[in-house]
């Protein structure tokens, strides 16, 4: 354990970027706004970005929890350091991207509060309008002398390539003449030899230590159509040779990644190096850095696998409150801030770990806990009746009550309801035979209605099958809170309510942790095994009227019980909806 490493883990992307910085590393590239070779970028002007990061996914699917962690990263360093982060979509593979994503991917991103617009440039790009220069690149080297065409199988390269204990051994083609190399090349590009029969490799070294060095693909034939570019191509970069490429066009000083890359950094140099001595690219040349990905307990973050929970039904879409989607958790109730803090307190490390779960939730109450309006709800309801409200104030009065809408925020404003002669409480805040420090409702004990009055329990009423169907009390006059009166009697229970007439019902979602494992895919074991059965339970429950038409995505703490939020897509006025983001504590806990 190096301390350096661990201790510190936000820190040494910093450190790289303060030294890049203090010693003027990139302060002589120019930029000619917007992304370009060599002889474009130099005819630019003095770059304003004092660095360039990039966020490139692959739009093949929806961004997770994982890649919120990159992109607070990468977002957050261009922000701190006076640079900009590329929103760059990595769409050099045919065959899987779709505007769908695309579109939620944008979303996403600007959702957790980033932007891409900056010095007077939009900075969204996507990677396959650069396959022209990617392909005149691939020539460059052939011309050079640094990649042939190869022709042997697909296993044959794949034995040939060695192991790690043993070296590879040269293809029958690696000293094929430049230019019967570039005449094949450009014969793959026209489309006369069929998908899987050639590929242009690199020529580096098939005794290399690192298998990523021995002679890797670079080019392959693949006839598919293309979101952008149609059928224009037949041939596609791989993507170790397109990465490095789409970088260094765009002027990308710091290229963060994830540690499985690591192998792959002497190859990125290789590919730079080659064509910044072509003249094609502009140096200082980029660099990568490589973070240890987000693993999180109770949580999948394979894409693979989070399709295959909408696919098959186990959730219901890629915006499913339980999902570890970024539309997800937003559905969820998460607020962008949340997810910021959770970045920001997990840092960056260099060694692989695991987050715990309650990491994520402990962000989440922390930041919900300043913002979100109190309410009270009665999530499982019996009536409760007071006997005496007729006599005391006249049949069908309404008393208003009212209370802060939030305890530590005046400015915030004050909530209004009426308390009425007959109101919903939690069954559980009643008990017949009580046991010992029992504080709430039992017959002839008194409990305050939370911003009310005091009552005493007289008893209640029960069915024929012996279930109870409402609690009785009384008013205990002159006790109302905020009234002079309130502390004439000392009660030690409190009691959250709903006035039964002008409460209003709401379909209250339970969420809970998708998985009961902490580690759904350890051990080769079926992730789907271990789904929570529980994750979901939808009850009927009572909220303050206020609430009756609270507006999609509003945030609240429900007195008791939790932070709920109310669903972004099936909130109807006078219908509310709400979605358990949290309990107020982790309930998870050995
Ligand atoms: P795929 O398996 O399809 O490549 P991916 O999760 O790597 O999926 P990308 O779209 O390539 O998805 O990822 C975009 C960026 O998000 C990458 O730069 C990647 O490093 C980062 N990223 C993805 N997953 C995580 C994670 N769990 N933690 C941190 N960063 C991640
Ligand atoms: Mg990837």
């Amino acid at each position: 354990m190096s301390e350096e490493k661990n201790t510190t883990p936000s820190n040494f992307l910093r450190q790289i970027i303060e030294r890049d910085l203090a010693q003027g590393t990139y302060a002589s590239r120019r930029w000619s706004h917007a992304p370009g070779d060599a002889a474009q970028q130099v005819a630019g002007e003095p770059d304003p970005a004092k660095i360039r990061t990039r966020f490139p996914p692959e739009p093949n699917g929806y961004l997770h929890v994982g890649h919120a962690k990159s992109i607070c990263l990468n977002f957050g360093l261009a922000r701190d350091y006076g640079g900009v982060c590329h929103m760059r979509f990595d769409d050099t593979n045919p065959e899987k991207e779709e505007q769908e994503y695309v579109d939620s991917i944008t979303d996403s991103v600007q959702w957790l509060g980033f932007s891409w617009q900056a010095f007077g440039d939009t900075h969204l790009y996507f990677a396959s309008n650069y396959f022209d220069f990617m392909y005149r690149a691939a020539e460059a080297l052939i011309e050079a002398g640094h990649a042939y065409v190869d022709q042997q199988t697909a296993e044959e390269m794949r034995v040939n390539r060695g192991t790690l204990t043993e070296k590879g051994i040269d293809s029958p083609w690696r000293n094929r003449p430049v230019a019967e190399n570039l005449a094949l090349f450009r014969e793959m590009r026209d489309g006369k030899h069929a998908d899987g029969s050639m590929v242009l490799r690199a020529k580096i070294d098939m005794a290399s230590p690192n298998i990523n060095l021995r002679d890797p693909a670079i080019y392959r034939i693949k006839r598919a159509t293309h979101h952008n570019t149609g059928d224009k191509w037949c041939i596609y970069p791989m993507y170790t040779f397109a990465h490095p490429i789409e970088d260094a066009l765009e002027n990308i000083t710091h290229s963060i990644c994830t540690l499985e890359f690591e192998d792959q950094r002497p190859f990125y140099d290789w590919v730079l190096e080659r064509l910044a001595d072509a003249g094609l690219l502009a140096r200082p040349l980029p660099k990568q850095y490589e973070f240890a990905r987000l693993n999180l307990t109770y949580v999948i973050t394979s894409k693979r696998k989070l399709m295959q929970l909408v696919n098959e039904g186990h959730v219901e879409g890629w915006d499913d409150p339980r999902m570890p989607t970024i539309v997800g958790l937003r559905r969820r109730g998460y607020t962008p801030e949340a997810i910021q803090l959770f970045a920001e307190r997990i840092g960056v490390s260099k060694a692989d770990s695991w987050i715990d779960y309650s990491t994520l939730e402990g962000a989440l109450r922390d930041d919900l806990d300043s913002k979100a309006a109190r309410a009270m709800a009665v999530l499982d309801p019996v009536k409760l009746k007071l006997t005496n409200w007729d006599a005391l104030f006249g049949a069908g009065h309404a008393e208003p009550c009212s209370a802060p809408v939030h305890p530590h925020h005046e400015d915030m404003g004050r909530r209004q309801f009426n308390l009425t002669g007959e109101i919903v409480i939690e069954r559980e805040d009643f008990m017949e035979e009580p046991p010992k420090g029992y504080h709430r409702l039992y017959p002839g004990n008194m409990a305050r209605l939370k911003y009310g009055y005091v009552i005493q329990c007289t008893g209640c009423e029960k069915d024929a099958a012996g279930n109870i169907t409402a609690v009785l009390a009384e008013i205990v006059p002159d006790t109302k809170s905020g009234t002079p009166g309130a502390d004439s009697v000392k009660v030690k229970g409190v009691i959250t309510w709903v006035s039964a007439s002008e409460g209003v019902p709401a379909e209250i979602r339970l969420y809970d942790r998708l998985f009961t494992e902490a580690h759904p895919d350890a051990g080769g074991r079926n992730f789907l095994d271990c789904l929570n059965p529980d994750s979901k339970r939808v009850i009927s429950a009572w909220v303050e009227p206020g609430l009756a038409s609270a507006a999609p995505d509003s945030k609240f703490q429900f007195e008791r019980h939790g932070y709920f939020v109310a669903d972004r897509k099936d909130m109807q006025p006078g219908k509310p909806v709400f979605n358990r983001t949290t309990t107020l504590r982790d309930t998870w806990q050995k």
